[in-house]
Protein backbone atom coordinates (compact mmCIF):
# COMPACT_ATOMS: atom_id res chain seq x y z
CA UNK A 1 0.00 0.00 0.00
CA UNK A 2 2.65 2.03 1.12
CA UNK A 3 5.10 2.07 -2.08
CA UNK A 4 2.21 1.37 -4.43
CA UNK A 5 -0.79 3.84 -3.42
CA UNK A 6 1.06 6.38 -1.51
CA UNK A 7 4.85 6.79 -2.42
CA UNK A 8 3.74 6.49 -6.37
CA UNK A 9 1.46 9.08 -5.91
CA UNK A 10 3.67 11.71 -4.23
CA UNK A 11 2.85 11.50 -0.55
CA UNK A 12 6.32 11.98 1.09
CA UNK A 13 6.07 12.71 4.29
CA UNK A 14 7.33 10.04 6.50
CA UNK A 15 5.16 10.71 9.60
CA UNK A 16 2.39 10.18 6.93
CA UNK A 17 3.59 7.02 5.59
CA UNK A 18 4.55 5.53 9.01
CA UNK A 19 1.36 6.59 10.56
CA UNK A 20 -0.67 4.80 7.44
CA UNK A 21 1.57 1.92 7.84
CA UNK A 22 0.52 1.69 11.46
CA UNK A 23 -3.07 1.93 11.27
CA UNK A 24 -4.84 -1.32 11.16
CA UNK A 25 -7.25 -0.20 8.63
CA UNK A 26 -8.79 -3.90 8.86
CA UNK A 27 -9.68 -3.46 12.21
CA UNK A 28 -11.75 -0.06 11.77
CA UNK A 29 -13.84 -1.77 8.76
CA UNK A 30 -17.18 -4.05 9.59
CA UNK A 31 -16.09 -7.69 9.69
CA UNK A 32 -17.42 -8.87 6.27
CA UNK A 33 -15.37 -5.44 4.72
CA UNK A 34 -12.00 -6.62 6.32
CA UNK A 35 -10.85 -8.78 3.47
CA UNK A 36 -10.78 -5.15 1.44
CA UNK A 37 -8.89 -3.17 3.84
CA UNK A 38 -6.19 -2.49 1.98
CA UNK A 39 -7.37 -2.05 -1.59
CA UNK A 40 -7.37 1.35 -3.57
CA UNK A 41 -10.89 2.82 -2.74
CA UNK A 42 -13.07 4.11 -0.26
CA UNK A 43 -15.42 1.60 0.99
CA UNK A 44 -19.60 1.42 2.54
CA UNK A 45 -20.07 2.27 6.35
CA UNK A 46 -23.32 2.32 7.62
CA UNK A 47 -25.94 4.87 7.12
CA UNK A 48 -24.67 4.92 3.47
CA UNK A 49 -21.27 6.72 4.93
CA UNK A 50 -17.96 5.89 3.29
CA UNK A 51 -14.25 5.53 4.77
CA UNK A 52 -12.75 7.42 2.70
CA UNK A 53 -9.69 5.78 0.23
CA UNK A 54 -6.48 5.23 2.21
CA UNK A 55 -4.76 7.63 -0.04
CA UNK A 56 -7.39 10.39 0.25
CA UNK A 57 -6.29 10.35 3.89
CA UNK A 58 -2.84 10.15 3.55
CA UNK A 59 -3.46 13.06 1.15
CA UNK A 60 -5.60 14.84 3.37
CA UNK A 61 -3.00 13.98 6.72
CA UNK A 62 0.10 15.22 4.82
CA UNK A 63 -1.45 18.55 3.39
CA UNK A 64 -2.49 19.62 7.03
CA UNK A 65 1.34 20.25 7.89
CA UNK A 66 1.14 18.68 11.44
CA UNK A 67 4.47 18.51 13.36
CA UNK A 68 3.24 16.20 16.08
CA UNK A 69 2.28 19.04 18.92
CA UNK A 70 -0.73 20.71 17.61
CA UNK A 71 -4.62 20.53 18.58
CA UNK A 72 -6.41 19.06 15.75
CA UNK A 73 -10.30 19.20 14.78
CA UNK A 74 -11.88 16.51 12.22
CA UNK A 75 -15.33 16.95 10.64
CA UNK A 76 -16.72 13.28 9.60
CA UNK A 77 -15.43 11.04 11.82
CA UNK A 78 -17.42 7.83 10.34
CA UNK A 79 -15.00 4.52 10.57
CA UNK A 80 -12.35 5.97 12.94
CA UNK A 81 -9.81 5.87 10.72
CA UNK A 82 -8.23 9.02 9.46
CA UNK A 83 -8.72 9.95 13.37
CA UNK A 84 -6.57 7.22 14.20
CA UNK A 85 -3.75 8.22 11.63
CA UNK A 86 -4.49 12.14 12.63
CA UNK A 87 -3.63 10.75 16.33
CA UNK A 88 -0.14 9.70 15.64
CA UNK A 89 0.54 12.96 13.58
CA UNK A 90 -0.81 15.28 16.48
CA UNK A 91 -1.30 15.59 20.40
CA UNK A 92 -4.73 15.80 20.23
CA UNK A 93 -7.37 15.06 17.86
CA UNK A 94 -11.02 15.81 18.18
CA UNK A 95 -13.10 13.98 16.10
CA UNK A 96 -16.91 15.00 15.27
CA UNK A 97 -19.65 12.89 13.21
CA UNK A 98 -23.47 13.85 13.21
CA UNK A 99 -24.51 10.74 13.15
CA UNK A 100 -24.86 8.81 16.53
CA UNK A 101 -24.77 5.34 15.90
CA UNK A 102 -21.47 6.19 13.97
CA UNK A 103 -20.03 8.10 16.32
CA UNK A 104 -20.39 5.40 19.02
CA UNK A 105 -18.96 2.38 16.94
CA UNK A 106 -15.99 4.83 15.93
CA UNK A 107 -15.42 5.82 19.47
CA UNK A 108 -15.29 2.13 20.68
CA UNK A 109 -12.95 1.02 18.00
CA UNK A 110 -10.54 3.77 18.39
CA UNK A 111 -10.27 2.78 22.59
CA UNK A 112 -9.85 -0.96 21.20
CA UNK A 113 -7.01 0.26 19.56
CA UNK A 114 -5.84 2.70 22.09
CA UNK A 115 -5.62 5.95 20.49
CA UNK A 116 -6.25 8.01 23.84
CA UNK A 117 -5.72 11.63 22.35
CA UNK A 118 -8.46 10.88 20.31
CA UNK A 119 -12.14 11.75 21.66
CA UNK A 120 -15.21 11.20 19.24
CA UNK A 121 -17.89 13.79 19.27
CA UNK A 122 -21.42 13.71 18.45
CA UNK A 123 -22.76 16.82 16.60
CA UNK A 124 -23.07 19.25 13.20
CA UNK A 125 -19.34 19.19 12.63
CA UNK A 126 -20.36 22.64 10.30
CA UNK A 127 -20.08 24.49 13.45
CA UNK A 128 -16.94 23.50 14.59
CA UNK A 129 -16.22 22.63 18.08
CA UNK A 130 -16.32 25.80 19.96
CA UNK A 131 -15.72 24.12 23.40
CA UNK A 132 -12.53 22.90 22.83
CA UNK A 133 -11.41 25.85 20.04
CA UNK A 134 -9.05 27.21 18.90
CA UNK A 135 -7.26 24.50 16.71
CA UNK A 136 -4.25 24.41 15.05
CA UNK A 137 -5.64 22.62 11.93
CA UNK A 138 -8.69 21.26 10.74
CA UNK A 139 -9.59 18.63 8.75
CA UNK A 140 -13.02 17.78 6.65
CA UNK A 141 -13.77 14.86 5.24
CA UNK A 142 -17.14 15.64 3.47
CA UNK A 143 -17.70 18.31 1.18
CA UNK A 144 -19.14 21.81 2.20
CA UNK A 145 -20.21 24.09 -0.38
CA UNK A 146 -18.18 27.49 1.10
CA UNK A 147 -15.75 27.18 4.27
CA UNK A 148 -18.06 27.41 7.21
CA UNK A 149 -17.45 30.85 9.47
CA UNK A 150 -16.74 28.66 12.72
CA UNK A 151 -13.49 26.96 11.34
CA UNK A 152 -12.57 30.15 10.30
CA UNK A 153 -13.01 31.79 13.97
CA UNK A 154 -11.65 28.81 15.92
CA UNK A 155 -8.54 28.46 14.07
CA UNK A 156 -5.04 29.85 15.44
CA UNK A 157 -3.33 32.43 13.85
CA UNK A 158 -1.28 30.43 10.97
CA UNK A 159 -3.27 26.97 11.59
CA UNK A 160 -4.62 25.72 8.53
CA UNK A 161 -7.73 23.83 7.22
CA UNK A 162 -8.60 21.25 4.50
CA UNK A 163 -11.75 21.19 3.14
CA UNK A 164 -12.99 19.69 0.20
CA UNK A 165 -15.54 22.56 -1.30
CA UNK A 166 -18.16 22.15 -4.46
CA UNK A 167 -21.05 20.63 -5.42
CA UNK A 168 -22.47 18.40 -3.27
CA UNK A 169 -23.13 15.16 -6.06
CA UNK A 170 -19.86 15.68 -8.38
CA UNK A 171 -16.26 16.10 -7.98
CA UNK A 172 -14.70 18.97 -5.38
CA UNK A 173 -11.75 21.11 -5.13
CA UNK A 174 -9.50 19.70 -2.18
CA UNK A 175 -8.68 23.16 -0.66
CA UNK A 176 -5.98 24.43 2.46
CA UNK A 177 -6.87 27.45 4.00
CA UNK A 178 -3.83 29.51 5.71
CA UNK A 179 -4.67 31.97 8.46
CA UNK A 180 -2.47 35.13 8.66
CA UNK A 181 -3.74 37.80 10.49
CA UNK A 182 -7.57 38.92 8.96
CA UNK A 183 -6.92 36.86 5.62
CA UNK A 184 -7.31 33.28 4.38
CA UNK A 185 -4.59 32.47 1.55
CA UNK A 186 -6.61 29.68 -0.47
CA UNK A 187 -4.79 27.09 -2.21
CA UNK A 188 -6.28 24.76 -4.40
CA UNK A 189 -4.72 21.08 -3.94
CA UNK A 190 -6.47 18.91 -6.70
CA UNK A 191 -10.35 16.91 -7.53
CA UNK A 192 -11.21 14.78 -5.03
CA UNK A 193 -14.83 13.28 -4.09
CA UNK A 194 -16.99 13.06 -0.70
CA UNK A 195 -19.80 12.41 0.63
CA UNK A 196 -21.56 16.08 1.14
CA UNK A 197 -20.96 18.05 4.68
CA UNK A 198 -24.81 18.41 6.18
CA UNK A 199 -25.86 20.62 8.78
CA UNK A 200 -26.29 24.41 9.73
CA UNK A 201 -23.23 25.76 7.58
CA UNK A 202 -22.72 23.05 5.16
CA UNK A 203 -25.83 21.37 2.46
N1 LIG B 1 -13.03 10.31 8.13
C1 LIG B 1 -13.87 9.17 7.89
C2 LIG B 1 -13.15 7.87 8.03
O1 LIG B 1 -11.94 7.86 8.23
O2 LIG B 1 -13.84 6.84 7.98
C3 LIG B 1 -14.61 9.23 6.59
C4 LIG B 1 -15.68 10.21 6.63
S1 LIG B 1 -17.01 10.04 5.51
C5 LIG B 1 -16.24 10.30 3.96
C6 LIG B 1 -17.81 11.58 5.90
C7 LIG B 1 -18.47 11.61 7.25
O3 LIG B 1 -18.89 12.95 7.51
C8 LIG B 1 -19.71 10.75 7.36
O4 LIG B 1 -19.59 9.84 8.41
C9 LIG B 1 -20.83 11.75 7.63
O5 LIG B 1 -21.86 11.27 8.47
C10 LIG B 1 -20.05 12.88 8.28
N2 LIG B 1 -20.71 14.18 8.26
C11 LIG B 1 -21.41 14.76 7.28
N3 LIG B 1 -21.85 15.97 7.69
C12 LIG B 1 -21.39 16.14 8.96
C13 LIG B 1 -21.49 17.19 9.92
N4 LIG B 1 -22.17 18.33 9.70
N5 LIG B 1 -20.90 17.03 11.11
C14 LIG B 1 -20.20 15.90 11.40
N6 LIG B 1 -20.07 14.88 10.54
C15 LIG B 1 -20.66 15.00 9.33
Amino acid sequence: MVEQQFKARGIANDGVLQSMESVPREEILPKPLREFAYQDSALPIAHDQTISQPYTVAFMCEAVLLTGAEKVLEVGTGSGYAACVLARLAEQVFSIERIPELAAVARRRIAVLDYGNVKVVCGDGTLGLPDEAPFDATVVTAAAPKLPSAYAQQIVDGGQVVIPIGDAQNLQRMCRFIHHGDDFLREDLGGFVFVPLIGDDGW
